[in-house]
């Protein structure tokens, strides 16, 4: 049965309980508005663990854009359903004051990989994804916290991160899902209008193509799309764009 548990003490207490004696701990951190990606990590984690935590928290250090923060989509009723159908032991699902007891006063930063890509784009976001991520690590204290390589910049940078501060999580990388035309599923194609969903396919389509980074950002540019950036870091292609209000992003391995 799914517990929900909102206190960072109550998750605190729960975890020294006998409960949790010699059981492996997965841990899946989302935002929410729960999708067939954030599954695979779920499933992952509970083909991998005895117990598996999930929280759902809309991190606001982490959006640099007010607008973006007021439209990210709640479904919280269908993930509470999916949290359940999954089979997950624990949801947690803290407020704003029970993780930042401070108001962001302390952060973790990253000085390189973090200001380059997402991170050219959008200034403070890493920083956000990092602090939020420790604090989640630190609370939840799994063995295994599962992250999707679509979002693969903020995976080496989580990884980096648990080297670092000699976090004992093992940070476990999962392959991006995509729908059937290819788009890689996101909390944000719900935000996309009918049109705008059906023209996003050429996206994946074009970041795939045999061709240069400056090729492939002209093409998108012919097709609509606002291009924040396409860039090659060794063998991995990276590509955020802009398709009406909605930002997408996704990235390959060439
Ligand atoms: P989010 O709720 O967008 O913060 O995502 C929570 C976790 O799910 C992150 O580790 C994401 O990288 C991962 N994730 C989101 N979309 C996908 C996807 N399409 N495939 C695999 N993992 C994903």
């Amino acid at each position: 049965m799914l517990r929900i548990i909102n206190s960072v003490k109550d998750w605190q207490n729960n975890r020294m309980t006998d409960v949790f004696l010699g059981k492996s701990v997965g841990f899946v951190p989302t935002m929410g508005a729960l999708h067939e990606g954030h599954l695979a990590l779920i499933k992952r984690s509970k083909s991998e663990n005895d117990i598996t935590v999930v929280s759902i928290f809309v991190n606001p250090t982490q959006f640099n854009d007010p607008d973006d923060l007021r439209k990210y989509p709640n479904t919280y009723e269908i993930d509470l359903e999916k949290l359940e159908s999954e089979k997950v032991d624990y949801l947690f699902y803290p407020e704003y004051n029970e993780l930042y007891p401070d108001n962001y006063g302390y952060k973790v930063i990253e000085s390189e990989f973090s200001k380059k890509l997402c991170g050219a784009d959008r200034p403070g976001h890493f920083d956000g994804v990092l602090t939020v991520v420790m604090k989640l690590l630190n609370i939840i204290n799994p063995d295994k916290a599962y992250f999707g390589e679509k979002d693969y910049q903020q995976y080496l940078l989580i990884k980096g991160m648990v080297e670092t501060f000699f976090i004992s999580t093992e940070i476990i990388p999962c392959q991006t899902v995509r729908d059937v035309d290819g788009l890689a599923q996101s909390s944000r194609n719900k935000l996309l209008t009918k049109e705008e969903r059906k023209r996003a396919s050429i996206f994946p389509r074009l970041l795939r193509l045999n061709a240069g980074e400056k090729e492939i950002k002209e093409e998108l540019e012919k097709k609509g799309f606002k291009v924040d950036y396409i860039e090659k870091i060794n063998n991995r292609r990276f590509g955020a764009v802009r398709i009406g209000k909605v930002r997408l992003i996704d990235n390959v391995e060439i």
